[in-house]
């Protein structure tokens, strides 16, 4: 019985110990579950995704699936899936069910699939851009992600007219759509909630008309295996409850997932940084600015102090040495002198009137010729009481303004102030040359004056001296013509003049020569040797010409309309003939304007202008001669190159010039010359003239060889053009000398 007993006993604990070790089991074995491994798109928020923070996949998706799975008894591990798309999951061994599907789809390998009853319906929306409305998507290009290209082949099923193109990001899909390759995006509604937080897409809009749902189920190949899951996943899907669904989507939704990176702040804040950016751009360029203004005026700083004087404020001796070269270099055309000003009795002031008084006429004197100098002149204090001016020539007028506006008050300076101490001024004048205005060297110019200064210091007690008064007397010249050539036109101060020429066979009158005269307000009556050859070198000498010109001309039509026809010859000087003035181009203008005929001016051109440029002076006789103009040789046998000029250049008439037989040497070997040359010019089927023919034997000579044309003073002196006017009315005049 006892042994019986314990035997129960036994057996009893042995029961309950099964017992417990089952319960424990089941316990532990229903907590556990079989592993389910469930393969996610993990880049699908707020679906499918990574928490920051515990770095597990959750989302509306998985915890979904985790209800259903852990309802029926699996223990469920999710994974994000490493292939591209959904297809080509199903074939992977990595995981026992893949999710979300719509429907059943072939797997990549093309092997059946299965799936799962709908865990929940998911609504899918279209996305256009913010300008469009979609009514019906029955026709529309739309595009997916690839990686849901499982639903489109669902979507493609439910609604054949869509064209569905898919691409592998989401930026991919916007950028197909902004740039009008298809005309919507599809894709989970939760996912839009999501994707459309990122600021640069506020210009997509959800089409809220066009949604439809898609079933969310989960899938693996159509096994016995994969059949026995999915039937059991169907059976924890059935116990899901609605209200676990909208509690979990309600929670993801709601949730702000959504993070900006660096790209979103910087749309987001575009505006704002523009305006920073902008902002600081202005700063930079305002610091740089105001940073390059000081460094300028720093060197303007410190370049007045080298260039200016401090007490006197004129230029320093550096920056008078700049200042005229400046000047020379840009007014080569201006007449200049240099003056070098020394106060004999300097010392004297300062030691007995005090350095301050020594002060107040320095600057009393800079003053002055602050005050009196143009813009194109400038003065410098060398050092204590030398200064420097360089100064424009002009008139002797001028000269003695300069003398009462500057000099006298300088001399008084002291006087006026009751010191009683006339002050001396010793002035060395140097007066540029034209070599000074091409090497400019300002140091040397002064050493000049200096010279002069030294003179006058030496020998008188104030005044001033010339370095070289021949210039100054040059120079004064230059500023006479010059200065007043606009003058002298405007007032009629110039004047054609004429000198018949005659034929001394019959003695009649056969043309004049223009020779300018000049009636100067100052200076008197000048010749053109005193003038012209000065205007050439300023340049001057076409102005005056085309005034003579124009003067011949109006003479010529007068006297075409009082029935005289006259031929007339005007000097071309070698500066006319420049391309760029097209005299010949000047002369067939005057001529149109005056109705004159070409032949009614013969023009003088000079063997100069052969040596200047023979080109040039052929070309130009060539044009003259077209136009019908006489051209003649000028001068002709008292240069050096006359038979070069005589073969190369086409005139009509030579000009024999008879200065040559009066020059030195025998007379005799002249005449035995000209008899030649009057010869050779025949030969050579020209005209020939003789000019300066001053006495009967020279008349007769050239006509026992020929030469009947001539003009000199045996025949007629230059006359105005009134007094020509009449003896062209008398034909022959008292004055002309009967042939011999
Ligand atoms: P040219 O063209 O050889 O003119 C002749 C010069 O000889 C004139 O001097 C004239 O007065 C002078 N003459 C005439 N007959 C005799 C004579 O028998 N004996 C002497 N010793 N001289 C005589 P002028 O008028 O003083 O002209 C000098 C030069 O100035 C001219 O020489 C000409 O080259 C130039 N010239 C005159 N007027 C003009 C002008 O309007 N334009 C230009 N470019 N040059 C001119
Ligand atoms: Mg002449
Ligand atoms: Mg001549």
């Amino acid at each position: 019985m006892l042994k019986n007993g314990r035997l129960m006993k036994l057996a009893a604990s042995l029961a309950a110990l099964l017992a417990c070790f089952l319960m424990v089991f089941t316990v532990y074995g229903e907590e556990d579950g079989d592993v389910l491994i469930v393969g996610v798109p993990a880049n699908r928020c707020p679906v499918f995704y990574i928490d920051e923070k515990t770095d597990e996949i959750v989302g509306i998706g998985v915890d979904m699936m985790r209800i259903a799975a852990e309802n029926a008894g699996y223990n469920p591990s999710f994974v994000d899936i490493q292939e591209a798309t959904l297809k080509d999951a199903l074939d992977s061994d990595a995981y026992d069910v893949v999710m979300p599907f719509g429907s059943a789809i072939p797997s990549a390998k093309g092997n059946p699939s299965i799936i799962s009853s709908s865990l929940m319906e998911t609504p899918f929306t279209f996305v256009t851009k913010q300008d469009r409305n979609l009514s019906q998507f029955s026709n529309l290009k739309v595009g997916m992600l690839r990686a849901q290209s499982g639903v489109a082949e669902t979507v493609r099923k439910r609604y054949p007219g869509l064209t569905i193109n898919t691409y592998e990001t989401i930026q991919e899909c916007v950028k197909a759509l902004r740039e009008d390759r298809v005309d919507a995006l599809l894709n989970n509604s939760y996912n839009w909630s999501y994707i459309l937080q990122k600021p640069a897409y506020s210009d997509l809009k959800i089409q809220p008309t066009a949604v439809f749902s898609v079933s969310f189920r989960v899938g693996t190949l159509d096994t016995p295996e994969g059949q026995a899951v999915i039937e059991r996943l169907n059976q924890g899907i059935e116990r899901i409850t609605d209200t676990q669904r909208q509690a979990i989507t309600l929670d993801y939704t709601s949730r702000r997932l959504y993070k900006y990176d660096l790209s979103d702040y910087l749309y987001q804040y575009k505006l704002a940084l523009l305006a920073a950016l902008i902002l600081i751009a202005c700063l930079i360029v305002f610091f740089v600015r105001k940073q390059k203004a000081a460094t300028r005026k720093r060197e303007e700083q410190l370049r007045q102090l080298v260039d200016i004087d401090p007490l006197t404020n004129m230029l320093s001796m550096s920056g008078f040495r700049k200042r005229v070269e400046e000047l020379l270099r840009t007014h080569p055309d201006i007449q200049y002198l240099i003056t070098y000003n020394n106060i004999r009795n300097f010392k004297f002031i300062n030691d007995s009137l005090g350095r301050e008084a020594g002060d107040d006429l320095l600057r009393f004197w800079s003053g002055k010729l602050l005050e009196n100098l143009s813009e194109e002149e400038a003065a410098c204090r060398i050092t204590a009481d030398h200064f420097a001016i360089l100064r424009w020539i002009q008139d002797e007028e001028k000269i003695k303004q300069d003398e009462q506006r500057i000099i006298e008050p300088v001399r008084n300076f002291l006087i006026g102030q009751d010191k009683g101490t006339r002050v001396q001024i010793c002035t060395g004048i140097y007066v540029l040359t034209p070599e000074d205005y091409q090497n400019i060297d300002v140091d040397k110019m002064l050493d000049f004056a200096r010279l002069a200064e030294q003179r006058v210091c030496s020998t008188r007690k104030d005044g001033y001296e010339f370095y070289n008064p021949e210039e100054w007397k040059r120079g004064k010249q230059v500023a006479d013509v010059c200065g007043h050539l606009p003058v002298a036109i405007r007032e009629k101060e110039l004047q054609v003049w004429y000198q018949p020429q005659i034929n001394y066979e019959t003695g009649e009158i056969i043309g004049a020569e223009a020779l300018c005269r000049w009636n100067h307000n100052k200076l008197g009556w000048l010749r053109p040797a005193e003038f012209i050859p000065i205007l050439e070198e300023a340049g001057l000498i076409y102005d005056l010409d085309c005034y003579i010109w124009n003067c011949v001309c109006e003479d010529l039509q007068r006297w075409n309309k009082q029935g005289d026809r006259r031929t007339i010859s005007v000097n071309l000087s070698r500066c006319d003939i420049r391309e760029e003035l097209n005299t010949p181009g000047h002369f067939f203008d005057l001529i149109k304007t005056y109705d004159l005929s070409p032949d009614q001016l013969r023009i003088e051109i000079t063997e100069s202008a052969f040596a200047e440029n023979p080109e040039l002076l052929i070309k130009t006789t060539v044009k003259l001669r077209e136009f019908g103009f006489q051209v003649e040789m000028d001068d002709f046998g008292s240069g050096y190159s006359s038979l070069h000029m005589l073969k190369e250049v086409p005139v009509d008439r030579i000009k024999l010039d008879l200065d040559f037989l009066s020059g030195a040497g025998d007379p005799e070997r002249g005449r035995i010359i000209i008899s030649h040359v009057v010869q050779m010019v025949q030969s050579l089927g020209m005209n020939l003239i003789a000019e300066g023919v001053e006495n009967i034997s020279q008349a007769n000579f050239l006509k026992s060889r020929g030469c009947v044309e001539m003009q000199g003073f045996y025949f007629y002196k230059p006359m105005s053009s009134k007094e020509f006017e009449e003896l062209g009315k008398t034909k022959t005049s008292s004055n002309a000398k009967e042939p011999n």
